[in-house]
């Protein structure tokens, strides 16, 4: 189901927990709503519609995928840039690197890790960021 976009600062900086099975759905309501943003968003976190826990959703060209509780394992390359959020306005200045690699559940809760770089990585590295509630 697409979800309504949350704006609201005070929630978006509490920090998001570990998610389990239960929160099947939830990966299901973001993917929608991602799908349902995808000529301005390329990536969401699971409190970008109101849920504090440890999913992400990605756009990689046509395709979306889901990450659960991902966690950056190794990273090369940083460099300065600037980001923008649909949860926020304006964009921010942030750190990131070149090259990543992330150990996550896929959808499936099946244990996964992935080698990302470029835009992809960025993505995924702007989206993890959102568990520790910062805004970004
Ligand atoms: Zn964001």
């Amino acid at each position: 189901m697409v979800k309504e976009i949350i704006r609201d600062p005070l929630f978006l900086q509490q920090k998001s927990e570990p998610a389990t099975e239960a929160d099947k759905q939830v990966i299901e309501d973001l993917l929608d709503t991602l799908k349902a943003n995808q000529d301005r968003c390329v990536g969401m976190a699971a409190n970008m519609i109101g849920v504090n826990k440890q999913i992400i959703v990605v756009a990689a060209g046509p395709f979306q995928f889901a990450m659960i509780n991902p966690v950056i394992t190794k990273k090369n390359g940083k460099y300065e840039t600037e980001e923008s959020c649909l949860s926020l306005d304006g964009s921010r200045p942030c750190i990131r690197y070149k090259e990543i690699e992330v150990d996550y559940l896929d959808q499936n809760f099946h244990k996964q890790h992935g080698k990302y770089s470029g835009f992809t990585a960025q993505i995924i590295q702007h989206e993890i960021q959102h568990f520790s509630g910062e805004l970004i």
